[in-house]
């Protein structure tokens, strides 16, 4: 049996120079927890070529979806940006990842932290309505340098207020927060100032984080990954993993090479 899934791609939508998303099938049975992400990628020159990737979608949803990043000299993405519809693209059969819901320790406040394409495991879990059982309040938070960067995570989260099922949820529950740090926005600034300074909560109109209360979940890049680490183990918050749940989790967006 082989590694991977052959699937087909369905659609293909660019957001900008350096982002865009994609569909897929999706196989019955490709498994996955909302949160985790999998081996993904193409067959160059009769060989795989795969990177760690996000689902993007929901495990309830019959189609594969992911968000991607362009790297001009990247040896996938300089390839994936130019699929098209119709195109087959390899899908390993294993997902794991922390950024799932059993790694924390029960809570009522769930912040999702996340810069750039560390959107998508949360993009996922937004789709999720356990996490809606679980929490009484969700705060997507979502950093990018420019507004054209936020496009995917704010028709995103419009789409998911306009459904049926998830619009009466997100209503009550979901706090949605983009952030930009390079240009005039609503909301200005880095995640990590936006929690040190308290102006993220002031914002939104709630508490300032309290560990009794507060779960958390990061993606993004590993520099600032290790900042809110930092910041949080001095507040007490202890890292959750498969073995033992905790206060937060971490999953790095990319690693640097
Ligand atoms: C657990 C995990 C989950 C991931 N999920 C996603 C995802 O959902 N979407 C996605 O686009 N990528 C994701 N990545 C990154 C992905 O695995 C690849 O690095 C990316 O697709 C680029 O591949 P490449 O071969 O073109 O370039 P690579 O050789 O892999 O990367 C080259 C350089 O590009 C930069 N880079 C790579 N990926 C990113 C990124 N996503 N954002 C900003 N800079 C980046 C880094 O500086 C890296 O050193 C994930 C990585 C990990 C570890």
């Amino acid at each position: 049996m082989s590694a991977f899934h052959r699937e087909k791609v369905l659609a293909v939508r660019h957001w900008t120079d350096t982002l865009f998303s994609f569909t897929a099938t999706r196989d019955s049975g490709f498994r996955f927890l909302n949160g985790q992400f999998a081996m993904i990628g193409l067959e160059v020159d009769g060989r795989p070529l795969l990177r760690a990737y996000s689902m993007a979608s929901a495990n309830h949803e019959e189609q594969l979806e992911f968000f991607s990043i362009k790297v001009a000299d990247g040896p996938l993405t300089s390839r994936l940006q130019r699929i098209q519809e119709g195109d087959t693209i390899l899908v390993g059969r294993k997902a794991t990842g922390t950024l799932v819901a059993d790694n924390l320790i029960p809570g009522k406040r769930l912040l999702l932290l996340s810069t750039g394409t560390g959107l998508a495991p949360f993009a996922s879990l937004i789709k999720d309505p356990e996490v809606y059982d679980r929490y009484e309040t969700i705060v997507l938070v979502h950093g990018c340098r420019q507004v054209s960067e936020l496009a995917y995570g704010e028709e995103l989260v419009a789409r998911l207020r306009d459904d049926e099922l998830f619009g009466p949820l997100l209503g009550e529950k979901l706090v949605y927060y983009p952030t930009v740090t390079r240009e005039p926005f609503r909301n200005r600034g880095r995640i990590t100032d936006l929690i040190t300074s308290e102006q993220l909560f002031a914002d939104i109109g709630q508490s300032p984080l309290d560990i009794e209360t507060d779960r958390i979940m990061m993606c993004g890049s590993p520099g600032m990954l290790e900042e809110l680490r930092l910041l949080f183990e001095a507040r007490g918050l202890l890292e959750g993993n498969t073995s033992a749940p905790g206060h937060f989790v971490i999953e790095k967006a990319f690693v640097e090479r």
